[in-house]
């Protein structure tokens, strides 16, 4: 029987070990925590369970509802309830975003000239807009709304890898940004962009987690990846690593410095989220969150009302985000600080002073990965490096949602079931 190993017990190696169980392999996960998830992770804070990574996925790409209808978990899966979030800029919070593609609106004033766009090209979202639009656009629309995703200003984004039908868009030759951001958004639809599961992204670890059984070995950290495949004193017929891109860099650093080189290439940033149960009787207003425009007084860079977004929730609960490429040092702030910086936000933006009934403070360091302009390149420099019997999956490629996660985990599995082939 073929032995793969895989590395890390994040959704990307979860799902890409239920495939290759499914293909006949013998799989073992290594996982260095004590508890699998990875970025999905539940806890239970006043009395509820509540997600403190990711919360909530992309409804319109099946990834996530094909695998929990797979899991017998359709029924568990839940909807916003439609409320929307506004913007905070110039010290109030403002209007709800319009119809936008990342932050970036449809119908607003576009200079006269020409776009100019080669065919390949890359650029960040913030020059793009920038010179299209104007300095305001991505400061007030776009940027809250990236820096909300991938944790770093629309500057240090790349259109190409952060939206990729956009780019394809420009390239077929779109006369302007509106029209390619027009078509990309397509006719305006009823069906709910976002999904969540009732008990939060738990159910889905456990899910997999019964499916996989003792082939999950937690607290066991791989230090080194050594070619044909030696891991923790083991030998593997093949190996896929799950693990974010700094981790890849220093698993294969030594023995496939080109591949290190490469993954290294991609930065990540850290976040702090401090997640709030407030009383219920709390007066949050009536939206579903608020981004946080550029240059704003205020520490967090979005607040998610979650007890006003899922039904399911208690009306209290909220999750302030803090942290993006660049500006850490209030990830690394003690407990109390990002608690103490959370309140003065909740006063400021929303005029609230009500005493949490709990709270909980979680920070992701390197958390998610920041596809900078020729981040594309970075890829396809990586593809090349990755030697036959080797595959990578996680956040760093395709997208950071759990979708794609999904999407490329398992064609991570294809890659290394064709390569043992
Ligand atoms: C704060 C935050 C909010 C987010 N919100 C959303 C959201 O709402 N919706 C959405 O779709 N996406 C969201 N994301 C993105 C999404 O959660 C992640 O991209 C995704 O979960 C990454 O999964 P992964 O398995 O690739 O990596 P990870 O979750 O990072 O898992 C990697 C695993 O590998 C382990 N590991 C690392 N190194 C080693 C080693 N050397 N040996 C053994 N094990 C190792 C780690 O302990 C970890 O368990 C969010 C991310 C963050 C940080």
């Amino acid at each position: 029987m073929t032995a793969v190993a895989v590395v890390g017990a994040g959704i990307s190696g979860l799902v890409a070990a239920l495939r290759l169980v499914e293909a006949g392999c013998r799989v073992t996960v290594f996982e260095s925590g004590t508890r699998v998830g990875g970025k999905l992770r539940s806890e239970t804070i006043g009395g509820v369970r509540l997600d403190v990574g990711a919360e909530a996925f992309l409804r319109r790409r099946p990834e996530v509802v094909d695998l929990a209808t797979e899991l017998g978990l359709a029924d568990q899966l839940v909807e916003p309830v439609g409320r929307r979030p506004a913007v905070f800029a110039d010290g109030a919070v403002r209007g709800h975003l319009g119809r936008t593609l990342m932050g970036i609106p449809a119908d607003a004033d576009e200079v006269r000239i020409p776009l100019r766009w080669n065919a390949g090209a890359d650029t960040s979202l913030g020059a793009l807009v920038r010179s299209r639009l104007g300095d305001e656009v991505v400061e007030r629309s776009v940027d809250p709304m990236v820096s909300g995703v991938f944790a770093a200003h629309a500057d240090d984004v790349s259109v190409r890898a952060a939206l990729p039908a956009l780019a394809a868009r420009l390239d077929e030759g779109a006369p302007s940004l509106g029209t390619a951001v027009t078509d990309v958004l397509g006719e305006p639809s009823d069906e709910p962009v976002f999904g969540a599961f009732r008990g939060g992204y738990q159910q889905l670890l456990d899910a997999l987690t019964e499916k996989l059984g003792d082939r999950i070995v937690l607290g066991a950290p791989v230090p080194e990846v050594r070619p044909k495949w030696s891991l923790r004193g083991s030998m593997f017929d093949a190996v896929v690593l799950a693990v974010p891109a700094p981790q890849v860099a220093r698993l294969v650093g030594l023995n496939l410095p080109e591949l290190g080189d490469a993954v290294s290439r991609i930065p990540a940033a850290s976040s702090a989220l401090v997640t709030m149960r407030l009383p219920e009787t709390t007066p949050l207003p009536d939206l579903s969150g608020v981004l946080v425009a550029t240059r704003e007084q205020v520490s967090a860079k979005a607040f998610t009302l979650s007890g006003r977004k899922w039904a399911h929730l208690p009306g209290g609960a909220v999750r302030l985000s803090f942290g993006r490429l660049g500006v850490s040092r209030i990830v690394d702030d003690l407990d109390a600080g990002l608690i103490g910086a959370a309140r003065e936000d909740l006063a400021n933006v929303f005029g609230i002073t009500d005493e949490p009934e709990a709270v909980h403070v979680q920070r992701w360091y390197e958390g998610i990965p920041v596809y900078l302009p020729g981040h594309r390149d970075t890829l396809t420099a990586i593809d090349e490096a990755t030697p036959a019997g080797m595959a990578l999956a996680g956040a760093y490629f395709d997208g950071v949602g759990v979708p794609a996660c999904i999407a490329r985990a398992e064609s991570a599995v294809q890659k290394v079931l064709a390569d043992l082939s």
